[in-house]
């Protein structure tokens, strides 16, 4: 039987999700359809869409830009959150909960919220071979991206953890914030500074700021370094990448992260693991 999913965004057309999925369900042998789903930007429409596809026999959503924030007050009220989209402050893949089905609540009650984002980012480092256990590692950027990933680096074992970004008031607010959230973030004791005086060495920078769209550069110290720099963004030339290349350090951009989370939000629908690395190679050669 075919099992339907959709992605919820505004854009959507440009979504590579129903790409991706379809290999994941190849891989899985399993029949799935997938589709973009385009949703006028505010709550209540968000809340109309979701609840009409999950009523409707829809399996799994996931959700982008810019509803992220909007499903996880949706989830909030309804089925619950786990805690990596606790502590994310969003959502980007909805399921329904069963064990609140199972006791007779209305489907529309029953939309639980996970965030896989920072799990995906967490698992395409580990697949690239970069050591997280004990590493000290610099996170540039303090929005969306970074908040999500901040628990998933901390509880894969990282030693150090350094935030820095342009408006230095927002990193120490997002540490204060998620501190206040996550006893596991409390013990990190995350250093912030600002971008520009980011310095020192570290085992993996990670680039999570929006500055590739704009293609615009970070203002980098000279006494930055780095085993590995990461750079979230994917699909073009990135100058972070390329700063931090030319100073010997092995480099990923993040196009690996999308399809980690894609698969983890794959699995808690379907129960089937992914092979991320195998699926990348296709999707890669189409
Ligand atoms: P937000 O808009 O929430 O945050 C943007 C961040 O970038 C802020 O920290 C902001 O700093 C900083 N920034 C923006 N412009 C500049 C600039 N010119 N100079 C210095 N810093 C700048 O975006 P998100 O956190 O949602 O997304 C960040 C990036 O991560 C995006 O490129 C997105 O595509 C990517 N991403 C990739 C994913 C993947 O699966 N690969 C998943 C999620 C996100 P300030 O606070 O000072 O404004």
């Amino acid at each position: 039987m075919t099992q339907h999913f959709i992605v919820i965004g505004n854009p959507i057309a440009h979504s590579k999700s129903p790409e991706i999925h379809t290999q994941f369900a190849a891989q899985a042998g399993i029949e799935i359809s997938y589709q973009r789903q385009y949703c006028p930007d505010d709550a209540a429409s968000f809340t109309a869409v979701i609840e009409a596809f999950f009523q409707g026999g829809g399996v799994g959503a996931n959700v982008t830009v810019p509803f992220k924030q909007v499903a996880y007050d949706c989830c909030v009220a309804r089925g619950g959150l786990s805690e990596h989209a606790k502590v994310a402050g969003a959502v980007n893949t909805l399921l329904l909960n069963k064990a609140l089905l199972e006791t007779g609540t209305p489907i529309a009650e029953a939309i639980y919220g996970d965030n896989t984002d920072g799990q995906g980012l967490v698992n395409h480092i580990t697949s690239l071979g970069w050591p997280l256990k004990g590493a000290r590692v610099a996170l540039i950027g303090a929005g969306g991206a970074a908040r999500g990933v901040i628990l998933p680096l901390i509880e894969a074992g990282i030693s150090d953890l350094t935030l820095a970004n342009r408006t230095l008031s927002k990193a120490t607010n997002l540490v204060n914030e998620l501190s206040a959230a996550s006893e596991t973030i409390a013990q990190q004791q995350i250093k912030t500074c600002s971008t520009d005086e980011l310095s020192g060495t570290f085992d993996i920078i990670i680039n999570a700021t929006s500055i590739g769209l704009s293609g615009d550069t970070l203002p980098l110290s000279d006494e930055l370094s780095g085993h590995y720099a990461y750079d979230m963004m994917y699909g073009r030339a990135l100058p972070f990448l390329q700063h931090f290349a030319k100073r010997g350090a092995q480099t990923s951009d993040g196009y690996g992260m999308l399809i980690g989370q894609a698969a983890l939000s794959f699995e808690r629908w379907t129960g089937h693991t992914i092979d991320v690395v195998k699926v990348t190679k296709t999707l890669q050669a189409l």
